[in-house]
């Protein structure tokens, strides 16, 4: 059975979740978008994670 999580680029934990459209880390909560097309359906609490 494959995991699904892969190492964190930032942490180096392997704590990154492959999604749809992004990929996320549980770890240290690095989040990074596939597709800069989505980027304005961004969520508003995650611009307020991304400090932006
Ligand atoms: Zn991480």
């Amino acid at each position: 059975m494959r995991c699904p999580f892969k190492q964190c680029p930032r942490c180096g934990d392997f704590g990154m979740e492959k999604l749809a459209t992004h990929s996320y880390c549980v770890n240290c909560n690095y989040y990074r978008i596939y597709d800069t097309e989505v980027r304005w359906q961004i969520p508003s609490w995650v611009k307020q994670a991304l400090g932006q």
